[in-house]
C-alpha cells in the first residue's frame, strides 16, 4: 500500500519511476526505560508501521525531499546543508550531511517519503524516516556501511543536524531489528543480540494502547531525572549507574529520592536481562511479570507515569493480560500489554471502558507485532 503510494508520488513529482523503495520501521521498547543514558540495557522491537522512501539519483547534485503525508516538497543544494535548519526535511537533509561529514560521497537525489508511524507518539517516526533515507542513500551511492554504523549516522543526523539530543536506541532499533525478535542493546558497549519474540506463534499478542496523553512539562522532568542519576554517580564515585554493584549499600548513602531513582535504574537493568533470559527460554509468563514490575518501578520509584497509563496497565492486567507497562520516556504515551490472542478483544474492551468511565479521551489501540528493520522493498 505505502510502497505503491511512495512510487506513485515519486513518479508524479519527477516524471519517472524511482530507482527503488526502502522502508524503516518505528519502534517500541519492550522493557528497559531510562536505562540508556545510564549505560544500561534496552530491549526494543520494530513495529509494523514504517516510513517508506522512494528515491533516485539526480544529475545536478541537489536534493529534493517530499513528504506525501505533509504534502510538502523542499529542494536544497550542497551549500544549504546547514545544521540547525528547522523543518521536517532536516531529518533527511541531516542524513545527507551526516554521511558527508563521515567522508562518504553522496550525490544528489530525489527522495519521496510516506509513513504510517504516527508523529510524536513516542514510536519514533523521526528515526524511521532517517533510517529509511539512510538505507536509500547508502544504496544509491554504493556505500558499504555496516548496520550499527548506519544507526550511528542516523543518530548524528538527529543530534547534530536537527538538534534533538536523543540516544541510539531509536535508530539502532529501526536499522537492526529482525522480524519476530526484540533487539537487546547494551548502551555502553553497543553490543547487540537478537532475542526471539515470536508472540503470535506462541498464541500471544502485544497490544499497544496509545493513551494519546502527552505532557508539556516532560523536558524539565527528564532533566531532573538525569540530574538525579548524575548526582548519584558523583556520590557513589562511579561513571554510570550501570556500575552499581551493591544496591542496598548504595541506598544507604544516597538521599531518599535519589535512592529511589537509582533503584529504578538498577532493577530495570536487571529486569531487561531477566526478560532476555525469559524470552530465550520461551517463558512469556515471566516476561509479563517483568513488564508489570517495570511499570510499578516507573510509577513508584522513578515517578514518570500518570493516571491514564496507570489506568491502562491496571485494567489490562485485571482483564487477563500476562503483564503490562508504560513504554517510552513517560508522563503519558503508550502502554504495552502482553495478552493471549483470544483475550485481545476483552482486554481492549476493558481498557476502553475504563477510559470512558474515568473521563479519559479514547485511546488508540493496535497490535505491535515485532517486525523487520530497515530494508529495500523494490
Ligand atoms: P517521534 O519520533 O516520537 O515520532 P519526533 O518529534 O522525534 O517524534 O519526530 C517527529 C518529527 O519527524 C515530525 O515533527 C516531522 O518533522 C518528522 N516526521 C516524521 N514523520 C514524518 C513524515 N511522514 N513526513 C514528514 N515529516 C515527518
Ligand atoms: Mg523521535
Amino acid at each position: 500500500m505505502l510502497t505503491k503510494q511512495a512510487i506513485d508520488a515519486f513518479t508524479a513529482l519527477t516524471g519517472s519511476a524511482p530507482a527503488g523503495v526502502w522502508a524503516a520501521p518505528g519502534r517500541i521498547n519492550l522493557i528497559g526505560e531510562h536505562t540508556d543514558y545510564n549505560d544500561g540495557f534496552v530491549l526494543p522491537f520494530a513495529l509494523p508501521q514504517a516510513a517508506y522512501v522512494a528515491a533516485a539519483p539526480r544529475a545536478d547534485g541537489r536534493w529534493r525531499f517530499r513528504s506525501v503525508d505533509l504534502d510538502e516538497t523542499v529542494e536544497i543544494g550542497g551549500a544549504e546543508l546547514l545544521p540547525g535548519t528547522p523543518g521536517w526535511h532536516s531529518y533527511l537533509a541531516g542524513v545527507v550531511w551526516a554521511l558527508r561529514q563521515a567522508g562518504h560521497t553522496v550525490g544528489g537525489a530525489d527522495l519521496v517519503l510516506t509513513s504510517d508511524v504516527p508523529l510524536g507518539a513516542g514510536l519514533s517516526s523521526s528515526a524511521a524516516i532517517e533510517c529509511a533515507a539512510l538505507a536509500a542513500l547508502a544504496e544509491l551511492n554504493s556505500l558499504d556501511i555496516d548496520p550499527m554504523d548506519r544507526a550511528k549516522l542516523a543518530r548524528v543526523a538527529e543530534n547534530a543536524y536537527v538538534g534533538a539530543p536523543t540516544g541510539l536506541l531509536d535508530q539502532a532499533a529501526s536499522t537492526l531489528c529482525v522480524a519476530d525478535h526484540a533487539l537487546f542493546l547494551d548502551c555502553r558497549t553497543l553490543d547487540t543480540r537478537q532475542v526471539p519474540l515470536a508472540v503470535t506463534a506462541a498464541g500471544l499478542e502485544i497490544l499497544v494502547v496509545d493513551t494519546r496523553t502527552r505532557h508539556s512539562h516532560v523536558d524539565g522532568e527528564y532533566a531532573s531525572r538525569r540530574a538525579s542519576c548524575e548526582e548519584a554517580c558523583r556520590i557513589l564515585g562511579i561513571p554510570a549507574l550501570r556500575d552499581v554493584t551493591d544496591l542496598a549499600a548504595a541506598l544507604d548513602v544516597l538521599p531518599e529520592e535519589v535512592g529511589r531513582r537509582v533503584r529504578h535504574v538498577v532493577t530495570e537493568d536487571e529486569r531487561v536481562l531477566a526478560a532476555v533470559e525469559a524470552l530465550s527460554a520461551g517463558d512469556h509468563a515471566e516476561l509479563g511479570r517483568l513488564m508489570t514490575a517495570s511499570h510499578a518501578s516507573m510509577r513508584d520509584d522513578y515517578e514518570i507515569t500518570e493516571t491514564s497509563v496507570d489506568l491502562a496497565v491496571e485494567t489490562a492486567c485485571a482483564a487477563g493480560a500476562l503483564g503490562a507497562r508504560m513504554t517510552g520516556g513517560g508522563f503519558g504515551g503508550c502502554v504495552l500489554a502482553l495478552v493471549r490472542s483470544d483475550q485481545v478483544e476483552a482486554v481492549t474492551t476493558a481498557v476502553r471502558a475504563a477510559f470512558a468511565g474515568a473521563g479519559v479521551a479514547e485511546p488508540v489501540t493496535f497490535l505491535g507485532r515485532p517486525s523487520a528493520g530497515a530494508r529495500r522493498l523494490v
